[in-house]
């Protein structure tokens, strides 16, 4: 493939855009080469600026459950943009959508929308530090809940006490009410709260990681960190940015029939446009401004063109009473297709998945937390990278991404798929 026309934009873009690309996981960093830039897409394909094809395993980083340029969200949009695009103003629109993620998501009774999964994050942890009155927040390394200061923490064995910033610009006072703990150890996090009592305002959780690859909850995490919130007064927040919507109607929640006291939105809520949301019962969603004392606010929130396609998507995923099985088997399809050639040609791997998440890690340690994550082999993931992008499929540019899959593919793409994974391992 040639990639001409995306090398001499790229160039032009470093020269006006920090590295080129306004988000820095679309670079190639870690990967090697030049950002592939995008076209147009249309249900599982997207199309490069040099009229290459892929099969698009990023979908934007989620929100394309559904395929690109899906109809309905598509047609909404157009509709609401003739009438105006935006009046800092409310409109029925927002009732509308809050309605049906009320009506779909379990234990929530008010809902309030931002325009990214970042900001639902953080409005979350100030609600729920303004509603225990406490400060500190408890998260797990290899969590992302997007790029506001208090998640910015690097692990470490100093996390018991004190975090450590990883980002230049997040102040050592922020970072020190952030406290770090292992993903599926419970232990770590009942310590940390020994060693912090009744200073605990939230545990943030991605209930499936999908930031480290994709890491399935072990079999009581989830239902243990619900226990030690309860008992010790800290509000269990459900980070489903990228569950939400995806997994099942109702998120993880749903999924594995635990309960958060705030779930935040993100990605697919928006159906493609800039979005988030958090929600929670109404007692501690009654203590946002407005209302309460808890100050929030957006000059773009609930954005109507924005609103427009986040209801036509969940419109879509609320009727069609089979999307997540299909999600589901489509994926599982993949995954034992992804087995049988990897196994056949001698590769050390393996595949974690839940649902329509799924990642391939090159190592044979199983991938249970960020620590496990870490180990995969980074140089056979580059030669996987650009061998998959060379046969015309697209995965993320990081071994530490979950595969995006869509409702759009096909049995023949994902036959494609993994005649071109056989294809590429085998050069191993
Ligand atoms: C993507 C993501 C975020 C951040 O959302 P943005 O819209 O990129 O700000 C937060 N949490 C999780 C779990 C995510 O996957």
């Amino acid at each position: 493939m040639l990639y001409q026309r995306s090398s001499q934009l790229f160039i032009e873009a470093e020269q006006v855009i920090p590295g080129g690309v306004n988000s820095p996981v679309r670079a190639f960093k870690a990967v090697g080469g030049t950002p592939i830039f995008a076209k147009s897409a249309k249900g599982a394909y997207v199309y490069d600026e040099d009229g290459n094809r892929f099969v698009d395993y990023i979908n934007s980083w989620g929100p394309m459950v559904l395929g690109h340029a899906f109809a309905p969200v598509v047609d909404a949009v157009i509709e609401k943009a003739k009438l105006g695009t935006s009046f800092g103003m409310p409109t029925e629109l927002e009732t509308q959508i809050a309605a049906l993620a009320v009506s779909m998501v379990p234990g929530i009774d008010k809902i309030r929308f931002v325009n990214s999964g970042t900001e639902a994050c953080m409005s979350a942890i100030r609600l729920a530090r303004g509603f225990t009155k406490k400060d500190k927040i408890i998260k797990f390394a290899g969590c992302y809940h997007g790029h506001s200061d208090s998640f910015l923490i690097q692990a470490g064995s100093g996390a018991v006490t004190f975090g450590a910033p990883n980002s230049p610009g997040v102040t050592v006072g922020t970072a020190k009410d952030t406290l770090l703990a292992s993903y599926n150890d419970l232990d770590n996090v009942k310590a940390l709260i020994e060693v912090n009592k009744n200073e605990i305002a939230a545990i943030i959780v991605e209930p499936v990681a999908g930031n480290m690859g994709c890491v399935p909850p072990m079999n009581g995490f989830l239902e243990g960190l619900r226990k030690l919130c309860t008992e010790n007064e800290i509000l269990l927040i459900f980070d489903e940015v990228m569950t939400g919507f995806r997994l099942a109607k109702g998120g993880v929640q749903e999924l594995y029939k635990v309960t958060a006291d705030i779930v935040c939105f993100g990605k697919v809520i928006g159906g493609g446009l800039p979005v988030g949301a958090f929600a929670a019962r109404a007692e501690i969603m009654n203590q946002l401004a407005p209302l309460g004392p808890v100050y929030q606010a957006g000059t773009l929130s609930g954005n109507p063109l924005a609103m427009a396609a986040g209801l036509a998507m969940l419109k879509a995923l609320n009727e069609d009473e089979n999307v997540f099985k299909r999600l589901e088997e489509k994926t599982a399809y993949l995954e034992a297709g992804i087995h049988k050639v990897l196994q056949n040609n001698n590769v050390v791997y393996i595949i974690n998945r839940v649902g329509s998440m799924i990642s391939v890690h090159f190592d044979a340690t199983p991938v249970v937390d960020f620590k496990t994550a870490a180990k995969g082999d980074n140089a056979t993931f580059r030669r996987f990278f650009h061998g998959l992008l060379a046969e015309g499929i697209y995965i993320a540019p990081s071994a530490y991404e979950t595969w995006f899959i869509t409702d759009a593919l096909t049995y023949e793409d994902l036959d494609f798929t993994i005649n071109a994974i056989d294809k590429v391992s085998k050069t191993f």
